[in-house]
């Protein structure tokens, strides 16, 4: 042969004998077939065979494996974000004129696109209090398709009495999916409270570092994946092998991680609860949290995002200037990674409440708990009047 068709013959030259403790990075989007015979485009890879990259190679599906082992699911979905997670469940489970069910305290994208996308596509989405309980069998209508909790929500942290919401759903034969992202997937154990579908985006505690993004759809059994396979399809919701990659490394230190998020975590909601500025710590583990019982009954720890309100000696601008004075807490949004975030929610409302631009949300790290508190104290004290 020619050395330019050398070039590109992909039959390997080294010995393929290799065995080591990661995961390798399988990159590719054709997949080769042996025969005519074997030429297929199934995204059921798990069960039939490799076909098209776009389904995950093996890395991908290594990491849809582990977390479908850990999370106790049928089978899982990886895809490129938590909100594509969201996008996929409601594509799924909703289709013109559906209704579904969303908690107040959802995720705002997940609330953004029941507005956005499914309102365009003639579903209706109506939102529920987090804090209903059994009673939302009195919203469920005979086109309902679909119940979304997400425990704690977000920003308020309410806690959801997710067995009963499941109970009085299936009841009526309505899917419920879970949100599952504060508790990465194992503080709260969705498919043994019920749940149908169970999401996170692993951008949070399973990547851990704040350098990747990608989400996980678990389905409790095959008629729920039966559902959301074709739809993973026709998206073309295609990851990353590299980002896989990173979040199978996060894997290995995410129970050292959330152990050591949830002990310095206490330590700062409890320091903040006892501040005279201070009004509510909306935190699962404190009894001021809206469900604070259901959490000690239903979780088996807490993690590191958690919100506070201040005083109303304190005015919404001061806030602003509390978050500006901080020097180890950066600004920013997204959580469940190594570093210590604060943000303050200036025009956050939910029915019946308006906090006034009051309210802060934290994310604690894994810096030392006493240089955090440290942080913000001395931005409290630009408070005083
Ligand atoms: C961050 C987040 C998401 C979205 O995840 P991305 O990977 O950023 O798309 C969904 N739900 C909750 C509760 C989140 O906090």
């Amino acid at each position: 042969m020619d050395w330019r068709t050398k070039l590109l013959d992909p039959a390997p030259l080294a010995r393929q004998d290799y065995t080591s403790l990661a995961t390798p990075v399988y990159r590719g989007s054709t997949v080769v077939f042996d025969d005519q015979a074997a030429v297929t485009d199934d995204w059921r890879q798990h069960e039939n065979g490799y076909s098209y990259g776009l389904y995950g190679t093996p890395t991908a599906l290594e990491l849809a494996s582990r977390i479908a082992a850990i999370e106790g699911a049928h089978q899982t979905l990886v895809v490129p974000g938590g909100q594509a997670a969201i996008a996929l469940i409601y594509l799924a489970y909703c289709k013109a004129g559906s209704h579904a069910l969303v908690p107040h305290s959802a995720y705002g994208p997940n609330k953004a696109m029941a507005e956005g996308l499914m309102r365009g596509l003639d579903v209706e989405v109506e939102p529920y209090d987090p804090l209903i309980g059994d009673d939302i069998s009195d919203l469920i209508r005979e086109n309902t398709a679909l119940i979304w909790c997400e425990s704690p929500g977000s920003v308020t942290m309410d806690i959801q009495d997710v067995p009963a919401i499941v109970a009085a759903a299936h009841a009526k034969g309505v899917a419920v999916a879970l949100d599952n992202t504060y508790s990465a997937g194992v503080l709260f154990d969705a498919f043994a409270h019920g749940v149908d579908v169970s999401m996170q985006a692993l951008t949070k505690y399973v990547g851990g570092h704040s350098d990747l993004l990608l989400g996980t759809v678990s389905a409790r059994d095959a008629a729920a994946l039966d559902r959301l396979g074709p739809i993973y399809q026709q998206l073309g919701l295609a990851v990353s092998p590299d980002d896989c990659s990173l979040a199978l490394r996060g894997l290995q230190t995410l129970a050292v991680r959330l152990d050591a998020l949830e002990r310095n975590t206490l330590e700062v909601a409890h320091w903040l609860a006892r501040q005279p500025l201070v009004d509510e710590v909306y935190h699962p583990a404190l009894p001021d949290c809206p469900g604070h019982n259901i959490w000690a009954r239903d979780f088996s720890g807490s993690s590191s995002v958690f919100s506070f309100t201040f005083n109303d000696s304190v005015s919404s601008d001061q806030v602003i200037n509390f978050i500006n004075a901080l020097k180890v807490f950066r600004i920013g949004m997204s959580w469940g990674g190594v570093h210590s975030l604060a943000v303050v929610y200036p025009k956050l409302e939910r029915p019946n409440q308006d906090f006034a631009g009051r309210i802060v949300r934290l994310n604690i790290g894994l810096e030392v708990p006493s240089d955090l508190m440290a942080d913000l104290e001395q931005a409290m004290s630009g408070l005083a009047p």
